[in-house]
């Protein structure tokens, strides 16, 4: 089963999905601080996601953790009125969207695991996490170890963030270190320093990836995320690779005005794979198979 907002759903239920979408970032500190990402409106949302239906995607990961933005009812309205499932997410993100008072900045890792296995056993699918540098600074080290044990209590997927695409190689030897199961993991991000030798090095671990800078090279004749999907598929990763939007710009959304709209991944971008030699099946492992298997919550516990 994969946790979704509105309940558990069979994961042959999945018929695509998006690994890192942001559907929901409603937040006092995003909107006075960085409002290009100021995302409150349901019915906003409910448009941009229905247009994914008929590109073969019914199920979203949010990527925004509580107290960072997520509103947990608000994404179960989207869910109820568009048809798509979404997977909500625990965890921590970058300490710039929380609230100097919030419990998540000064906790260590006993609390942090305790908030995320309470938050699974209720509502959330995956668990979040970041780290922003080259390597870990000793409250990430925290972070990441509270996910690991959180991992091990319920079961479900951990989703990390990769800042500027940089510091995976650090975050997987952490991970090693805390004993993880690299399978059930995804780096986000990556794509945005698609250096091949440096993802052939990531993918060698085992470890899964989430492309998600498709959106933003929609106009351009310079590709490099399509490249590097097409030649680590080519290297024989092709059962490690997700997809997403992270499509937080305003500008991004249609129903917003923006280009080229959340949908497009499945159409334009999927089109564009296709083209660069990518085999239906192969794009089916990439949007479904990878998924379904990704996000099913294993061993659950709660
Ligand atoms: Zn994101």
């Amino acid at each position: 089963m994969i946790r979704t907002v509105l309940g558990d759903v069979s994961i042959e239920e999945v018929s695509g999905a998006y690994l890192h979408e942001h559907l929901i970032i409603d937040s006092l500190i995003v909107k006075s601080e960085m409002p290009h990402i100021f995302l409150e409106s349901v019915s906003d949302a409910i448009s941009e996601v229905k247009e994914c239906i008929p590109a073969g995607v019914n199920l979203l990961v949010d990527c925004m953790p509580g107290e960072s933005g997520r509103d947990i009812e608000k994404l179960r309205d989207i869910s109820r009125n568009s048809g798509v499932h979404i997977v909500a997410a625990t965890g921590m993100h970058n300490p710039k969207y929380y609230e100097k008072s919030s419990r998540y900045l000064s906790a260590g890792r006993e609390e942090l695991t305790k908030i995320f296995v309470s938050e699974i056993s209720e509502r959330c699918g995956i668990i979040k996490i970041h780290s922003l540098g080259e390597t870990l600074n000793p409250f990430e080290r925290e972070l990441f170890a509270a996910a690991v044990a959180a991992q091990i209590l319920t079961g479900a997927p951990i989703i990390t963030h990769c800042e500027e695409g940089k510091g995976a190689l650090a975050q997987i030897s952490e991970l090693q270190k805390l004993g993880a199961d690299l399978k059930r993991i995804v780096l986000s991000h990556t794509d945005k320093y698609p250096d091949h030798k440096y993802h052939q090095e990531i993918l060698s671990t085992g470890i899964n990836v989430e492309y998600d800078q498709s959106l933003r090279q929609s106009e351009s004749t310079d590709r490099p995320s399509l490249e590097l999907t097409v030649a680590m598929c080519g290297a024989g990763f092709t059962k490690q690779i997700m997809l997403g939007t992270d499509g937080a710009r305003r500008t991004l959304w249609k129903s917003l005005g923006g280009s080229p709209g959340l949908s497009w991944l499945a159409i334009g971008w999927r089109q564009l794979l296709a083209e660069a030699g990518l085999t239906e099946a192969d794009l089916s492992v990439i949007f479904r198979d990878n998924p379904r298997r990704f996000l099913r919550l294993s061993d659950i516990r709660l």
